[in-house]
């Protein structure tokens, strides 16, 4: 036979591309397994935020191995110029492919995890006392919940902190969301990569006027850069101290 020559090479590709497959849908199933595993949505929120789009990202490039490796895996014979342009076009085929696949993930697939993100940031926590939802405190509701460092945070970095309220029991649940992690929409290209770069303090608040806060935004797509000044609220004491 004449393809025995090539025989063994061929099922040994062939086998490294189906082992490619198996393991990287095995990386995007166990994904999703753990990620219904985690019973809290916060928890759920920082997980996806953390995880997603670089899970996706490892298993896309094992796929794409695998493919790479069945496309090779059909060999009747073989030059020495066949070979260099097999190892060419396959090389060529498997960048092109990662290309596309890591724009998809860093510009279009933000707006799909934006979506399921903000979802659970905002579902009604339970409270695990009368295991009813409880309420989601505004912002000037919240300020009595956290302590001087969570609202010096919440001024000074983009910081912001959920806090939700059982108003039976009174019982609380603070949740924190650090913004120089989350990107939001670009004014200028409108893609979901819009961020916090650097944040300066123009002024220091005092106790009785208030400071000023410089925030510089970039987008990690097109390179648009803004600024926007935030007014940080007049250091408030301790609610003990201000009754003296
Ligand atoms: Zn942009």
């Amino acid at each position: 036979m004449v393809e025995s020559a090539y025989a063994s090479w061929n099922s040994l590709a062939l086998n490294i591309a189906y082992g490619c497959w198996a393991l990287g849908l095995l990386v995007v199933v166990g994904y999703i397994v753990r990620l219904s595993s985690i019973p809290d949505n916060k928890d759920k929120y920082d997980f996806i935020n953390r995880h997603e789009v670089k899970v996706l990202w490892y298993a896309s490039l094992i796929l794409i191995v695998g493919a790479c490796a069945f496309f090779n895996s059909n060999i009747l014979e073989l030059t020495t110029i066949m070979t260099f342009v097999r190892v060419f076009l396959t090389a060529m085929m498997g960048t092109i492919a990662a290309l596309i696949i890591q724009n998809l993930l860093k510009f279009y697939y933000p707006f799909f995890i934006e979506k399921r993100l903000k979802v659970l940031r905002y579902k009604p926590r339970i409270s695990p006392k009368t295991g009813k939802p409880m309420k989601l405190l505004s912002e000037e509701e919240e300020d009595v919940h956290l302590d001087e460092g969570m609202q010096a945070e919440e001024n000074v970095f983009s910081v912001d902190y959920d806090v939700w309220k059982d108003e039976e029991t009174g019982f609380i649940k603070i949740e924190k969301y650090a913004g120089h992690l989350h990107a939001i929409q670009c004014p200028e290209c409108n893609y979901q990569t819009f961020k916090v770069a650097r944040e300066e303090i123009l002024r220091a608040p005092t106790e009785t006027e208030e400071g000023e806060l410089l925030k510089h935004y970039q987008c990690s797509y097109c390179g648009y850069k803004a600024k926007k000044t935030v007014a940080l609220k007049p250091q408030v004491k301790a609610p003990e101290a201000a009754t003296a």
